[in-house]
């Protein structure tokens, strides 16, 4: 006799469609155990529920009924004997292990995909004669704004932009890695006891700081309320706008090969003047326009400009004899474009597979 289906209840109707798929997934006896428990067990599995529903089902309907659960119950036990005998048997034909072979190798740690893309970055300046700077992630007000011509009304400087300290509101979590080019401009700035600043001794400095910054962002496929940036820096004597334009073509070269092309278009920001924003011809398409470039040719990759007078003069360094240029790019943003990867949440999960796939586990 033809099991009468229709009179089994949607759950169970489910739990029997997904059977076969459940069934071939147990890769090892706990899972089929498990799955046994599930349908067929004494207590709280699928059959369990249906001999209760025989005993509530109406008079007329109990020979059907029964007849439809005995099938399906039959039929459920003897798929699971049989898939338990072929995990058994696999079981079974795993060799005893060779005591002669080498151990298994541990798994290599390896660098993040994020950290190597700085590396590179710092890599690419390095033989222009840049250093790296690093500087505190809880700043204060002066080094985040004030020193960095923001003016005290600007609306980054809201605490809905920035994370502040309830028991310190003077102190914040770093937005930017600006914070380091006043620091380091006022370290350079200040005359020894003979009068001389390091500034002045060296005839100039150069650096690039990478790090950490802090936005209150929510998270979602292109922002993270935590990402970096890496930030870079010259002051000499006579800078203007063609050695920064020559100092970030060379080495875009570097990070994105001998053929990489830029652009510059005008742009604002505080603490430089005039400022500018960088695009370099997208480097998946190579110009003719893809999803990553919106069709455009060009990604923008950084901004950047000449030091503004006044973030010189707040570190006490005379901007009528001193000029220099500063950039900044997101790390983040690179990282998605060079990869090619759609969401920048993939950086911060760590999924193994992910950093196997970016390169960062070799
Ligand atoms: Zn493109």
């Amino acid at each position: 006799m033809e099991p009468q289906l229709e009179l089994l209840p949607p759950e169970i109707l489910e739990a029997q469609s997904a059977f076969a798929e459940r069934l071939s997934a147990c890769a090892d006896l706990d899972a089929l155990l498990r799955m046994k428990g599930a349908y067929v067990g004494r207590e709280g599995s699928h059959a369990a529920r249906l001999m209760e529903l025989l005993k509530t089902a109406p008079k007329e309907q109990k020979r059907d009924l029964g007849a439809a659960i005995n099938a399906l119950k039959n039929a459920w036990e003897e798929a699971l004997k049989t898939r338990q005998a072929e995990l058994e048997a696999t079981k079974k034909a795993i060799p005893a292990e060779d005591a002669t072979l080498p151990p298994p190798r541990p798994p290599e740690g390896a660098l993040h995909p994020l950290q190597r893309l700085m590396d590179r970055l710092v890599e690419a300046f390095r033989p222009l004669g840049y250093h790296v700077e690093e500087g505190p992630e809880v700043e204060t007000e002066e080094h985040n704004f004030d020193g960095l011509n923001i003016p005290a009304d600007h609306p980054a400087r809201g605490s809905s932009d920035t994370f502040y300290f309830s028991a310190r509101p003077d102190l914040l979590l770093r937005t930017h890695t600006s914070p380091v080019q006043v620091r380091v401009l006022k370290r350079y700035g200040t005359k020894n006891a003979a009068g001389v600043s390091l500034l002045e001794e060296k005839g100039g400095l150069r650096f690039l700081a990478p790090g950490r910054v802090y936005r209150k962002d929510e998270i979602d496929p292109t922002h993270s309320p935590m990402f970096h940036q890496v930030e870079g820096m010259l002051v000499a004597k006579g800078i203007g706008m063609q050695h920064l334009k020559g100092t970030l073509a060379y080495a875009m070269k570097a990070l994105f090969g001998p053929g990489a092309d830029v652009r510059f278009r005008p742009s604002y920001f505080p603490f430089v003047e005039p400022g500018c924003e960088m695009d370099v011809r997208c480097p998946l398409c190579g110009g003719s326009g893809c999803r990553v470039c919106k069709g455009s040719g060009w990604v923008e990759i950084l901004g950047a400009g000449l030091i503004h007078p006044k973030v010189l003069e707040h570190a006490g360094i005379d901007p009528t004899v001193w000029s220099g240029f500063a950039f900044g790019m997101g790390v983040e943003r690179t990282a998605m474009m060079v990869s090619q990867s759609p969401d920048l949440r993939l950086f911060f999960e760590n999924d193994q597979r992910f950093l196997a796939q970016m390169g960062g586990l070799d």
